[in-house]
């Protein structure tokens, strides 16, 4: 008989680093957009997969010295090759034993939710968008910290999912009980640069009668700095988009942001095109040239984590040794 420990085993021998099992009820309240149970209305459990970023692959931006590691090792290779075969092993025993699996890939969904038109009345609109932090947090494997980045004991913001949705009956992980690994530090806010991370207004949500939250993040913001960051920390930013990101960086949500978005182009695709470091990025593994690092909400938190001996993954010497760079302005 097919169990939770077997697939757990299965997952772990096929090279996850984390495995975390929900049951689908747990989505009930889910804006429909964001309801895997419309993907699959009779799947009954969720798993949740996880991969180690490695910390090493942070190093380079660290130093301000290789860019690379991160974006390719960090970002499209476990999206892209590594994760994928790992799904296609569990989703391989979940059909040895008669059962579905809905494979889901992170970054599958380019249009975002909302792209198409409903099939059926009272439907959502394809593609349905798994929200990862909440399905991880369903799965029990850690927390939502205050950055909005998923932090597990192991890794703490280390790492990134893929996910299963399966009609197989499998026993559930509680969602996490700590030990608690966010405590407002708010180091993440500190070190975002352009400050994406909002410092004092925050989203809330509720899972199984628990509260959860987290800051209302300026995610047009974030689409364009952590694809470029600012000019002080990127070294390969031509200066017209250098002008552009300042423009960002001045202009909050709303009207005057908007007028800036629509005379000047969207944050995402400028930060993406007009970089040569990045289009070429996208050209050669079709995923962001990732060149803030996660300055905040990984990096960062991940000091602060680690510094407080919160982590299982734990290193012979710190991670940040040197002061951090910036460029002045006369680079
Ligand atoms: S840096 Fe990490 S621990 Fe500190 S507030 Fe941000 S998410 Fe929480
Ligand atoms: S990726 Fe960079 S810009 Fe976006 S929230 Fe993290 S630190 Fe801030």
């Amino acid at each position: 008989m097919l169990t939770a420990e077997l697939v757990k085993q299965c997952a772990f021998q096929s090279g996850a680093d984390l495995v975390g099992l929900g049951d689908m009820s747990r989505f009930e309240g889910a804006p429909k957009n964001f309801d895997p149970r419309y993907i699959f209305p009779e799947a009954k459990t969720i798993i949740g997969l996880g991969f180690r970023i490695h910390r090493g692959l942070f190093r380079g931006i660290e130093e301000g010295t290789f860019f690379a590691a991160y974006p390719s090792m960090g970002y499209a290779n476990i999206n892209d090759v590594y994760a994928p075969v790992v799904l296609r092993e569990v989703g391989d025993l979940l059909e040895d034993n008669g059962y579905e699996a809905v494979l889901y890939q992170n970054t599958a969904v380019r249009l975002g939710s909302n792209a198409g038109k409903p099939v059926r009345p009272d439907y959502p609109s394809p593609d349905v968008f798994l929200h990862f932090r909440i399905a991880a947090y369903i799965c029990g494997m850690g927390e939502i910290g205050y950055s909005k980045v998923f932090l597990t004991p192991q890794f703490g913001p280390r790492q990134r999912f893929c996910f299963i949705i399966t009609d197989a009956p499998l026993q559930p992980d509680p969602l996490y009980e700590g030990p608690q690994l966010c405590d407002r530090c708010l180091q993440c806010v500190a070190e975002c640069p352009g400050g994406a991370i909002n410092g004092t207004n925050t989203v809330r949500i509720s899972i199984e009668g628990r509260e959860i939250e987290w800051n209302d993040l300026d995610v047009e913001k974030c689409d364009a700095l952590f694809q470029s960051s600012i000019p002080e920390y990127n070294p390969f930013m031509p200066d017209n988009v250098a002008e552009y990101i300042r423009g960002i960086i001045q202009t909050e949500p709303g009207k005057e942001r908007h007028k800036f978005v629509s005379e000047h182009g969207a944050p995402w695709t400028v930060a993406r095109y007009e970089i040569p470091y990045n289009r070429a990025a996208w050209e050669s593994y079709h995923h962001p040239g990732a060149l803030c690092g996660a300055r905040g909400c990984m990096r960062a938190c991940m000091i602060h984590l680690e510094e407080q001996g919160k982590l299982q993954n734990r290193f012979h010497n710190r991670f940040r040794i040197r002061p951090p760079w910036r460029l002045g302005p006369d680079h």
